[in-house]
């Protein structure tokens, strides 16, 4: 921090409102053990107009000028002003591709679909966004003089490779709690290769939180699950980076994958944040997707959000959103009131078709992005979400991280019959049986 000079932001209680300093090792209020938010100086950061911040981020927009050309700290001034740029662990993440989803569109009955990638990132998910804020700011408390040894996370297995991967980018010990049998092969890959401590438990994810949160009360071992607000400042900035692509136009519709909730808020508080200083004039709708086996926000929005209850998660393909007790539930519920927020869940086969479907016209699907895409095709037929909207789904994660999910799908092996699966067609080596398969393909195609 700079020394003498009053801090840009601080940690502040979601219910009482009372403030902690930003480098303080904390994730809840101590007074009412609520949620904290990052809380930025306002009246500072109004100094500049909206005019004048569209320009600044635009000169940055994927520059090599180091860490501005990060999607992330391009937007410092929003996410971490008060942090030394020597301190900052970046990987150069975000600014991933939003693309028009034309094909995809046409088939579900939308003129206007895009997707934004962020599984094009660096450790294949947008969980990228978020670790860089936490691993920079623990680097900035090490040099501070904090005594903390190592950075812990539980779970799901797309927040521990992002923490594998930015801890080794720093030289940071990192510990990760995974649920024993439920994550991808690549997922529990990614933090072994990176040097991470891989503690596997014969628990769900709900479990290794559970776990997690005691271990870290030890203030040595700095926790780094979204509870920890941090993480949600970095995550936020892809609401902006939505915005900033379509030249400052808000699109109508966001579609986003929720398990444990803290992105839907941290997506509506970038945006929000846009608001406030000016740079737009109007808000999108937020609709968040779950997996039907993992949906208690859901349930809660059946209520009203008048009975909130966690629930035992089941399993599911959507397994980075196989969650029944989402830390940041209050967050989330506050979001989609003031988004005009909907939320729907799909069933294991509604998530595995759309993920195929889209993958048939171009994408490369994860189970999540397929989530969001059945969530949107049963808005879009209960015509809640209207042909001429333009809808942008956040595509949470890369497709090859997933390799079970697809080889699973397009053998048949997940329970059900895929209807978009393809398989390959053995033959002998000559070619007399590839013309006869090529013909009896053309044939039916006709
Ligand atoms: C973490 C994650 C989500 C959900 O984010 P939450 O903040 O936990 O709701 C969705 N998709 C993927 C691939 C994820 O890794
Ligand atoms: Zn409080």
């Amino acid at each position: 921090m700079q020394q003498g000079k009053p801090p840009k932001t601080w940690f502040q209680c979601i219910e009482c409102r009372a403030r902690y300093p930003i480098n303080s090792i904390i994730y809840r209020c101590k007074a009412c053990r609520s949620l904290l938010e990052v809380q930025h100086d306002m009246q500072e950061l109004r100094r500049r107009d909206a005019s004048e911040w569209k320009k600044l981020f635009q000169q940055r927009y994927k520059s090599t000028q180091w860490p501005y050309g990060s999607g992330v700290w391009g937007k410092k001034e929003w996410v971490l002003p008060d942090i030394d740029d020597a301190n900052i662990v970046s990987l150069y993440e975000g600014d991933t591709n939003l693309f028009w989803a034309e094909r995809l569109g046409k088939q579900i009955g939308l003129d206007d679909l895009w997707v934004k990638l962020c599984g094009n990132s660096h450790s294949g998910s947008f969980k990228d966004l978020g670790m860089t804020v936490l691993v920079s700011m623990v680097r900035q408390m090490i040099a501070e003089g904090a005594p903390l040894q190592a950075v812990a996370c539980a779970s799901t297995g797309d927040t521990s490779a992002a923490l594998a991967v930015y801890c080794a980018a720093a030289g940071i010990p990192a510990i990760v709690l995974l649920p024993r049998g439920k994550i991808s092969t690549a997922q529990l890959a990614q933090p072994l290769a990176n040097g991470a401590l891989v503690l596997s438990l014969d628990t769900d994810f709900d479990g290794c939180m559970r776990v997690v949160q005691e271990i870290t009360e030890d203030e040595t071992i700095y926790l780094a699950n979204s509870m920890n607000s941090l993480r949600i400042e970095g995550q936020k900035t892809v609401g902006i980076e939505i915005v900033q692509q379509f030249d400052w136009h808000v699109p109508d519709v966001i579609v986003i994958p929720g398990g444990n909730l803290g992105n839907v808020s941290a997506l509506g508080s970038g945006l929000t944040m846009m608001k406030d200083l000016g740079l737009i004039d109007r808000l999108p709708r937020i609709v968040v997707a779950q997996a039907q086996r993992a949906n208690p926000l859901y349930r809660a929005y059946l209520k009203n959000f008048e009975v909130v209850e966690p629930m035992q998660a089941e399993t599911t393909l959507a397994s980075a959103i196989q969650i029944g007790n989402p830390v940041s539930m209050a967050k989330a519920i506050r979001t989609l009131r003031q988004f005009d927020g909907m939320v729907l869940d799909a069933t294991e086969r509604e998530l595995a078709d759309a993920a195929a479907l889209g993958d048939r016209t171009g994408m490369y699907n994860d189970p999540h992005t397929g989530v969001a895409l059945a969530v949107l095709i049963k808005l879009v037929q209960a015509k809640k979400i209207a042909r001429t909207d333009r809808v942008v789904v956040i595509s949470t994660a890369n497709g090859l991280k997933f390799t079970d999910f697809k080889v699973g799908y397009h053998e048949g092996k997940l329970g059900f019959e895929g209807v978009h699966r393809n398989r390959p067609i053995e033959l002998a080596p000559n070619v007399a049986a590839v013309k006869t398969a090529l013909q009896k393909v053309l044939e039916a195609r006709r």
